[in-house]
């Protein structure tokens, strides 16, 4: 049966791949809606291509260009944030793929679930911010939540036809990052060209930053331990700098599962697309003899301290992870901006960790006034 696909920040790195995904597979995807923030030329291109029923456009300013451009085509063309709480929940659309960047993926993500969409998650943001609730809404409203980050995936099928009971522990892998070699004096030199150039993933601003930091590995735990409902020390990172192992899952009896493949986003986005099924994936193959060595090692969390902050705020809970967040999200936006260097990043985050308020339960209205009384910390502290 075809399913019919919403794709939120269709022209991000996952939005575009996504599109490939579908346009590989007509018969058994449609696109049903686009969404993106301000680039409303490439929205207007995946339109025309793709014949979605809704494109949204987030920033208000493009509304006009866009309605112009696609006047003479059966869509329907919104804008603004409240527009993506509301097509995601059109009675076409089966699944939802969320791939916005960062906090901003929250309240669609629970707008579709709340209304009974499958979710394809690569927004981990998403699971970092509210973990708790996120999980609960998708168990009460019977959704499931697809993992599209790789190690997810990873996990997700090393845990297929496996009992919860019998998984002892998760090893999440970690490329290590452009500046894995690189001594503290280097790090603190470090431009944000040099780190946006990722060794083995092609990925969005953001999330590039978060892998040359570290942060984005203390995001996947958090994420990892809200999807496979996991207690904190269940979860280990190790660093394998090939991306070739995308993650590892330890039973009782000390068996050791993992799923490998070479790094391309395509395979697990498809996966959770296709899920129950596996389809003909049609990008190029693993060959063994071309990686003769797949090398592992520790994380280094003294020149890289967001790991260990992030696995803290995971540990006190509560709004912590949304706080550390939030004051990621002002920090990254800094450092691409040259307005703090690499370790202003991780000062910006301890500082707002010890500022902002600490709630040790919270629900959704919580976390949104957390995560503005967080960006308002961090921004205190940005040049
Ligand atoms: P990109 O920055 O490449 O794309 C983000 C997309 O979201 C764009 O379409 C952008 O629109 C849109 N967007 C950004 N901010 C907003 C907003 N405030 N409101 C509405 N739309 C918005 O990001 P990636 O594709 O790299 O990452 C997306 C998510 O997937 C992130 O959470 C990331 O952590 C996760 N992820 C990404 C991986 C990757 O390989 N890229 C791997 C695993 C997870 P516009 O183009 O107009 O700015
Ligand atoms: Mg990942």
């Amino acid at each position: 049966m075809m399913k019919r696909i919403a794709i939120l920040g269709s022209t991000g790195s996952i939005g575009k791949q996504t599109l490939e995904v579908i346009a590989n597979h007509p018969e058994d995807f449609a696109v049903e809606v686009l969404t993106a923030k301000s680039n409303f030329k490439l929205l207007i291109e995946q339109a025309s291509r793709f014949h979605p029923k809704f494109v949204v456009i987030s920033d208000l300013a493009h509304l006009d260009t866009l309605q112009k451009a696609l006047s003479g085509q059966p869509i329907t063309v919104l804008g603004g944030q409240d527009a993506l709480n509301e097509v995601v929940t059109e009675k076409n659309v089966d699944m939802v793929l969320a791939a916005m960047v960062g906090f901003s993926g929250l309240i669609p993500v629970i707008h579709a679930i709340k209304a009974g969409k499958q979710i394809a998650l690569a927004n981990k943001e998403t699971l970092v911010v509210a973990g708790e609730l996120i999980t609960r809404l998708a168990h009460e409203n019977k959704v499931d939540l697809l993992p599209v980050d790789s190690e997810h995936s990873a996990i997700f099928q090393c845990l297929m036809g496996e009992q919860h009971a019998e998984v002892e522990k998760v090893y999440i892998t970690a490329s290590g990052g452009p500046f894995r070699k690189f001594d503290i004096s280097a790090l603190q030199a470090v431009t944000r060209h040099e780190a946006l150039k990722h060794p083995t993933w092609s990925m969005g601003a953001k999330i590039t930053i978060d892998s040359a930091t570290l942060m984005n590995k203390g995001l996947e735990v958090i994420e990892a331990r809200w999807l496979f409902n996991l207690k904190p020390e269940q979860i280990d990172v190790i660093v394998h700098p090939q991306s070739i192992v995308h993650s590892l899952v330890q039973f009782c009896d000390g068996s050791i599962k993992a799923q490998l493949g070479l790094p391309d986003m395509r395979l697990p986005i498809l996966y959770a697309m296709s899920y129950p099924k596996r389809l003909n994936g049609l990008f190029p193959r693993f060959n063994f003899t071309d990686y003769p060595h797949l090398t592992f090692e520790a994380p280094d969390s003294n020149r890289f301290p967001n790991l260990a902050i992030a696995l803290e705020a995971m540990r006190k809970g509560g709004n912590m992870p949304c706080i550390m967040n939030a004051a990621n999200e002002v920090a990254v936006e800094a450092f691409l901006t040259d307005r703090v260097g690499f370790y202003g990043i991780t000062q910006i985050i301890e500082k707002t960790l010890r500022q902002a308020t600490f709630l040790p339960a919270a629900g959704l209205s919580e976390y949104i006034e957390s995560d503005r009384e967080a960006r308002s910390i961090a921004l205190s502290f940005v040049k």
